[in-house]
């Protein structure tokens, strides 16, 4: 699909539950977000018929997210069904990592492509201050199972908001240590991040640079989204930045998101988009959901507006980070 700005959509981000068991400052609430009652969810059969008529206009790629995605039942199989799917090329997930143990061995059979583990720290008492649970240790045992499918492509995301500066360089040496890139993701001013002002990518760089000396910057394009990534020498990984408030990167957008209840959102910042369950409930046929999905892309947004919106409120987004899936 092309859009009315000439980008190619070929991607979609399925948030499959706005449920989480941890509670990341910037993005849920101590006391949890109001839940939706489980009929309003799409069921797992509706998924999947979105998705074909998904990849019937083009779409290739699908993440899988949440809330966290692992705390549905039966995650892997509605991962395997995708994948099966024609015209899908890929199916990843992004995780918090606390329930990866148990069920990295059914995704790897269920022909996942690659993982995002969402890692800010690796210091025990950070962690919890940050995710406000002491899970940590259930993570890294996570991340050590996903180590053993090298098939599966596994990268560390991690939002930079208060830690210290060496907490930052353990995070980031993982992709010395391991075989596994680092992402470090500019805070966004959406839901309870706006509360934040987070590191930008430029205090990040100098931390990296003045810890592992220059590194070079890596021309191709690695994966699907807007990350560009250094190489720093002596390194198996590499370090990425996905830097939406440095840089903005919309005329490059390739993505759509499909909101746990069925809400097709094709541009993270705005509540603009088609509600799909409707329709699906209603009894479209595939013809008709495909119409109105290209209606919906033809008037995604040219990009966001972060700051300039803030001040305006408009028809900016209210939900939090976890109901949208990031
Ligand atoms: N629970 C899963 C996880 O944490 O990976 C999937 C959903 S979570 C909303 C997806 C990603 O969004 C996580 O990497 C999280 O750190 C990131 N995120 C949440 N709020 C954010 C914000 N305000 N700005 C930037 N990234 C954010
Ligand atoms: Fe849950 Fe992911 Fe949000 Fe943290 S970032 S509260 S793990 S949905």
């Amino acid at each position: 699909m092309i859009d009315e700005y000439q980008r190619q959509i070929d991607y979609l981000r399925i948030s499959v539950t706005d449920r989480c068991n941890l509670r990341c400052q910037y993005c849920m609430p101590e006391e949890g977000v109001p839940l939706v009652n489980h009929d309003e969810i799409l069921r797992y059969q509706e998924i999947l018929r979105l998705v074909q008529v998904f990849a019937g206009l083009g779409i290739q790629k699908i993440k899988l997210t949440g809330g966290e995605p692992l705390v549905r039942r039966q995650l892997p199989d509605l991962a395997g069904e995708i994948r099966k799917i024609p015209g899908i090329h890929q199916v990843t997930l992004t995780t918090n990592g606390v329930l990866l143990k148990e069920q990295m061995r059914d995704l790897a059979k269920a022909g996942i492509d690659g993982i995002n583990l969402s890692l800010d720290t690796l210091d025990g008492e950070e962690y919890q201050r940050i995710t406000r649970r002491a899970e940590l240790s259930r993570v890294w045992e996570g991340f050590l199972e996903a180590l053993k499918y090298p098939q599966v492509t596994l990268k560390i995301n991690c939002v930079p908001m208060s830690q210290s500066r060496e907490s930052l360089l353990q995070v980031a040496r993982l992709s010395k240590d391991y075989p596994v890139h680092v992402r470090f993701i500019e805070m966004m001013p959406i839901g309870l991040g706006a509360d934040w002002e987070g590191y930008r990518e430029s205090k990040i760089y100098r931390i990296l640079r003045e810890a592992f000396g220059e590194g070079e910057p890596v021309k191709e394009t690695l994966g699907n989204g807007p990350a560009h990534y250094v190489q720093f020498d002596g390194f198996q990984g590499k370090i990425g930045f996905i830097s939406a408030v440095s840089h903005k990167f919309c005329d490059q957008c390739n993505r759509v998101r499909l909101t746990a209840q069925g809400y097709l959102k094709t541009c993270l910042q705005y509540d603009r988009g088609v509600d799909l369950r409707e329709l699906l409930r209603r009894g479209a046929t595939d013809r008709e959901l495909a119409e109105q999905i290209a209606q919906a892309l033809l008037e995604k947004p040219e990009g966001h507006a972060f700051y300039e919106k803030k001040e305006k409120g408009e028809d900016t987004e209210k939900k939090m980070m976890s109901q949208i899936g990031g």
